[in-house]
């Protein structure tokens, strides 16, 4: 059932650019959605993660935005400041052949006055968090009377966090005459009362949940409270062998003590949870995007919609809350066509989770005993790369360009050895391979990147 993107009434310049990124064809959510939402009507849409969410609403957006008008267009809410900016780079990279759009992110943890500013100045397309978002609003340097398209990304998780007033408060300040787009992972009861309040006759579109798991191996553990389950997860992955895996714990204290606790048994572990400051989230995700880590522990609402995918191993270190978060926790696995592993500890009184997973996946759990799990060798995979730090990012105009022209011509480091580079306001975060690290940092720290000096070092 795969459809062509010309089938659709896009703009000549979306469709250029859709063929240049090689969108050769529409996922199915994007085939189910874009007709209804290109005709500018109200669109409640669930998917899995990695479905292709951020196109769908995205092209929705860029193909009503009326430029060189200086209006703001369109509203976007995202749970956390990851999301936000994840779905503000997709959408510039689809909004490439047009010129000149402003696509703005308003998130906590960024400068308030630059924000304001950049408000100022004129954006089509805002993409922030609730709580930044009524903030501006409140101060009047967010105004949204000119509003055509208002989104709200993750709109499950969004709920969980407790953002539902504050979604109120914004639909508020908002015209009544708009599209107003819901999409979601999950379709939990709470995001059709939230359609019911904040839609007009929304179409409504799930797609198939199940995850094609044929090879993935799920392998299911009942664990006592009295057991120590630090010591089976450690077993696990010495039996596995895992390069990269994700932890899902459920509180922020566990991702702590497990990355710890890995830690001190030389495994490249850490945690991610909603404790950490902003600048420290953004690196712990950047370190193992970019494979200078092995695992890293992550609560779900912290690892929810990043992404991040392509891992050989996903841990349930406790149940999820429900089967649906199961599957799509385990969907970051097995990705085209590798083999994906999965395994879950559960205690006696959920054993009815794995009733609604197998009725779910359509796959019988296989309960696995803890006594079995014996290893020969311990875990000694090392990461295949190592994060630079750099103490200039984007307002030094800095580029992936110069950064690598920097590291190739004045450290003398072959350019295979240079993994991704992420630039960000202030900083900048490389990931070279373990053997050239030292040389590029100590190259690097005496060397000039676009004629300045900057402080160079591990991250
Ligand atoms: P979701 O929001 O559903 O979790 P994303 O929107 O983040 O998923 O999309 C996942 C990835 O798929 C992104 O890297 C995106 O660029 C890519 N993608 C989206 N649509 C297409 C398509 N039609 N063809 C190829 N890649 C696509
Ligand atoms: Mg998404």
């Amino acid at each position: 059932m795969s459809q062509k993107f010309e089938i659709l009434p896009l703009k000549q310049e979306l469709l250029v650019n859709l063929s240049a990124l090689e969108f050769a064809l529409m996922t199915p959510i994007q085939a189910q959605s874009l007709p209804a939402l290109l005709e500018g009507r109200d669109v409640t849409a669930q998917a899995k993660t990695g479905s292709g969410k951020t196109a769908a609403f995205g092209l929705c957006i860029l193909n009503s935005l009326e430029l060189p008008s200086n209006n703001l267009h369109s509203l976007i809410l995202c749970p956390t400041r990851e999301l936000a900016e994840q779905v503000a780079s997709e959408i510039r990279m689809l909004a490439r052949t047009y010129q000149n759009t402003k696509v703005l992110t308003l998130c906590g943890g960024a400068s308030e006055s630059l924000q304001q500013r950049s408000l100022a100045s004129g954006a089509h397309i805002v993409v922030g968090t609730p709580g930044r978002v009524l903030h501006h609003l409140s101060r009047k340097s967010l105004i949204l009377d000119s509003l055509k398209v208002f989104t709200l990304d993750e709109a499950d998780r969004m709920l969980d966090m407790g953002f539902y007033e504050d979604i109120i408060k914004i639909v508020d300040c908002l015209p009544k005459k708009r599209q107003t787009l819901l999409f979601s992972a999950t379709y939990p009861e709470h995001i059709k009362l939230l359609s019911s309040e904040i839609q007009n006759n929304a179409l409504e579109i799930k797609t198939d949940i199940t995850h094609e798991a044929d090879n993935i191996e799920q392998l299911f553990f009942e664990v006592q409270p009295s057991e120590d389950k630090n010591n089976f997860l450690y077993k696990l992955l010495c039996m596995h062998r895992p390069d990269r895996a994700i932890v899902f714990c459920r509180t922020k204290k566990d991702t702590n003590d497990i990355a710890k606790f890995l830690s001190n048994r030389h495994i490249y572990a850490e945690s991610l949870n909603g404790d950490l400051e902003q600048s420290e989230r953004t690196e712990v995700l950047e370190k193992f995007s970019n494979r200078s880590l092995s695992i890293l522990v992550a609560t779900d609402v912290a690892a929810r919609g990043l992404d991040i995918e392509d891992l050989a191993a996903v841990i349930n270190f406790n149940m999820p809350t429900d089967a649906e978060s199961y599957v799509h926790r385990i969907g970051r696995t097995g990705r085209a066509g590798k083999k994906g592993m999965v395994f879950s500890f559960f205690n006696a009184i959920e054993q009815d989770k794995l009733k609604e997973i197998e009725h779910l996946t359509l796959k019988d759990c296989i309960i696995r005993d803890t006594s079995k799990l014996t290893y020969t060798k311990k875990y000694d995979l090392v990461p295949p790369m190592q994060t630079m730090f750099i103490s200039g990012g984007k307002k030094d105009k800095l580029r992936p360009g110069d950064i690598v022209g920097a590291l190739v011509g004045e450290a003398k480091i072959d350019a295979n050895h240079i993994g991704n580079i992420a630039i960000k306001n202030s900083f900048s975060y490389v990931a070279i391979k373990s053997e050239s690290i030292e040389q590029a940092i100590q190259k690097l720290s005496r060397a000039r990147i676009k004629k300045k000096k900057f402080k160079v070092g591990f991250a």
